[in-house]
């Protein structure tokens, strides 16, 4: 298995639950390396069915957050629009940390920490060969790549390469949120907080322990900040200046989530083609975001985990490895297209010339 995110994780922990041996491949040092990003909603139908596979739906429950899945929207002068909150017993989305979901998922793994892949090339006489870049190589059975949007591992089955969107969003956080930023709390809610300009949007939203993480979403071209002074996004002071900008006439404490974030970083919005898929190659396959990269609409990481919880399940049984292998991909394509379909068109809409669009979709999906 190579990558330790969502997919690998769930689909390592489910061989496990099943006594089948599995060693991930991990490129980051340790497993808080590098922040661990900010909260998943987790669905019922989605990422939760995984987490059942794995014995772990007790624990997420106890971890989770159904207040997370409480929405506002804002127009840009300020405007309550729309202020969804759910029942008390609604368990369809709770919100948990990437953290502490990472942690739930590697309980008794066997992880190799800062093992980088460069290569994979399948089919020698041995196995599938994986050039990691400490300079080992070693053979195996099965090649699993869950090593998300840049994968090293897609190469070997496909030659698609991630494209960008259009769409850029510059990501910024708030700690002790209530305490150091009381307004900003109230306006954020319980939840996530939305505003839906022209071609622009910024969404909040709450991770555990007043933390907070803020996204400037907006249409540029993918070297847009080197048209603003050869800004240095590095710099957090000149990029609190130079961003909020882009929303000039938006209501001041909407632009305050921006003015008062901490580190900035830029996210281009990449995808892999709708539909990808490839010929089959023995040995080998992909899952997530190494096999289905879209844009960021609340699915990525819950299908990452059904591809890793199914792959798992389709390969721990009596039956021919390379069937079971060829089955999970039918199955994975098809439901990673339709998901596909259904983002690439909502990016659409969410950062559109008319922001009602980005309302209505709101309206469809989570109607009051
Ligand atoms: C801003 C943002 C918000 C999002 N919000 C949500 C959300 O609310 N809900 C949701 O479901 N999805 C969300 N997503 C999507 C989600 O983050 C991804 O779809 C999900 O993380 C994919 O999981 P993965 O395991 O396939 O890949 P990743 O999470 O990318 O994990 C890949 C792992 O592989 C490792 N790796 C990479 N290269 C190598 C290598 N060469 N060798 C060894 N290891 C390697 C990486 O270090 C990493 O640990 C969001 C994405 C973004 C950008």
């Amino acid at each position: 298995m190579i990558g330790g995110g969502p997919a690998g994780l769930t689909f390592a922990r489910v061989l496990h639950r099943h006594d089948h041996p599995v060693t991930v491949f991990e490129r980051d040092p340790a497993p808080d390396a590098r922040p661990p990003g900010g909260t998943l909603d987790l669905h019922e139908n989605l990422g939760q069915r995984a987490l059942g596979k794995a014995g772990l739906l007790a624990e997420f429950q106890a971890l989770s957050r159904p207040e997370g899945q409480a929405m506002r929207i804002l127009d840009t002068d300020g405007t309550v629009l729309r202020d969804w909150k759910p029942r008390p017993d609604d368990r369809a989305n709770p919100e948990i940390d990437r953290g502490q979901l990472r942690d739930l998922l590697l309980g008794p793994l066997d992880v190799q920490w800062g093992r980088k892949v460069t290569e994979v090339v399948p089919v020698t006489r041995d196995g599938v060969l994986v050039n990691f870049a400490d300079g080992r190589q070693e053979t195996f059975d099965l090649v699993v790549g869950a090593d998300g949007a840049w994968s090293r591992v897609r190469p070997a089955v496909s030659s698609a390469t991630p494209q960008y969107t259009g769409v850029t969003l510059v990501e910024t956080s708030l700690d002790d949120v209530d305490t150091r930023h009381p307004g900003l709390a109230r306006l954020i809610g319980d939840g996530s907080m939305a505003v839906y300009g022209v071609n622009r949007a910024l969404v909040a939203q709450r991770n555990s322990g007043g933390h907070v993480k803020v996204y400037a979403q907006f249409r540029a071209p993918l070297d847009w900040h080197t048209h603003l002074d050869g800004l240095d996004l590095a710099d957090a002071e000149a990029v609190r200046s130079s961003v909020p900008a882009l929303f000039d006439g938006w209501a001041a404490p909407v632009l305050d989530l921006l003015r008062r974030g901490t580190a900035f970083v830029r996210r281009p919005l990449h995808v892999l083609p709708v539909s990808h898929t490839w010929a089959h190659v023995p040995g080998v396959t992909l899952l997530g975001d190494a096999a289905h990269l879209m844009p960021p609409l609340g699915v990525g990481a819950n299908l990452a985990m059904v591809d890793g919880a199914e792959l798992a399940e389709s390969v721990a049984g009596p039956g021919d490895l390379d069937e079971g292998v060829r089955a999970f991909e039918e199955q994975m394509w098809a439901r990673a297209g339709r998901w596909a379909k259904i983002t690439a068109a909502g990016l659409e809409r969410l950062v559109s010339p008319d922001p009602a669009q980005a309302l209505a979709l709101f309206d469809e999906v989570q109607p009051s």
